[in-house]
């Protein structure tokens, strides 16, 4: 009889632990529902000012060479920013739709040695002011998977983005790969490359090795974190591997089927 108190007297406190723990629980949700619907509406709000600002600053910067080179140097400068503040908006409603889940993925049967080709030469330039030379090494020019395109492609331009801006010059090789299941989509540089320490935090939102790198090298600090949601939502994975000196790769894994669940794990990550 002793021992049945004893557990009726457990399975009452633990019964009020769950209880409590249940409610702090929701609480937590709420507060991060309330801090995503924050984060949207102030997003949204800001958007019509910047607009304005977009269209007079526009103005300014088409006329700059008219203007006593100060003033031209400012205009110039309120180009870039208003820029980078399209950036950070587009970025910050980007994540709040995938907080609320409301990201709709339209997936097609979509060429990825096509969308790779696409990547790399939208950055072209780039690579070309840094010096550093953009290779790809595919299969046959052709590997189709559904995905969809537009998510696909906006994280190889992050990828390679990354890789031409910490890649000191040196190659960027974008490789593209696959098995019976999956593909791969692998960039790989020979530049800055991480700590192990640096690593662990690649993917959190506005998190960037050195901060005060973060005005010469433009981007939001949330490029990663979004790409690792767009592998997510496509059942995917996004890897690092990345040593200090030595470069880094990342590598997207994907089914070749939309909604297909990949029971193997990816592909492991070249030396
Ligand atoms: P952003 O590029 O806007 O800073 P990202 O989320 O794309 O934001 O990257 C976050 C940070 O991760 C970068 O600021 C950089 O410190 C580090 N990083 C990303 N890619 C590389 C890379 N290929 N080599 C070295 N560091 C990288």
């Amino acid at each position: 009889e002793k021992g049945e108190d004893v557990i009726a007297t457990l399975a009452r406190s633990f019964n009020g632990m769950a209880d409590s723990l249940q409610s702090q629980i929701r609480e937590l949700a709420d507060l991060s529902e309330v801090q995503q619907r924050f984060v949207s509406d102030v997003s949204h709000e800001l958007r019509t000012p910047l607009t304005t600002i977009r269209l007079a600053g526009d103005v300014l910067y088409d006329q700059r060479a008219s203007f006593p080179p100060a003033t031209g140097r400012t205009a110039e400068l309120l180009h870039t920013q208003v820029e980078r503040f399209e950036l950070l908006l587009s970025d910050l409603l980007e994540i709040s739709r995938y907080d609320a889940g409301s990201v709709k993925l339209e997936s097609e049967p979509t060429n990825l040695v096509y969308l790779a080709e696409d990547a790399i030469d939208s950055l072209r330039s780039l690579a070309e002011s840094k010096g550093s030379d953009l290779q790809l090494v595919a299969p046959g020019g052709y590997l189709n998977a559904d995905v969809d395109p537009r998510r696909i492609r906006r994280v190889l331009h992050n990828l390679i983005g990354n890789a031409i801006e910490h890649g000191e010059g040196k190659p960027v090789v974008v490789s593209v790969d696959s098995d019976a299941k999956a593909v791969a989509l692998a960039v790989r540089d020979y530049g800055l490359g991480m700590s192990q320490a640096e690593v662990a935090h690649v993917f959190d939102r506005f998190w960037r090795a050195d901060p005060s790198r973060q005005r010469t090298i433009g981007g939001t600090g949330l490029g990663l974190a979004i790409s690792r949601e767009d592998a997510s939502v496509h059942n995917g994975w996004l890897q690092v591997w990345s040593s200090p000196g030595e470069g880094s790769c990342f590598r997207l894994t994907l089914p070749r089927l939309a909604g297909a669940v990949l029971e193997s794990s990816p592909i492991p990550l070249p030396p």
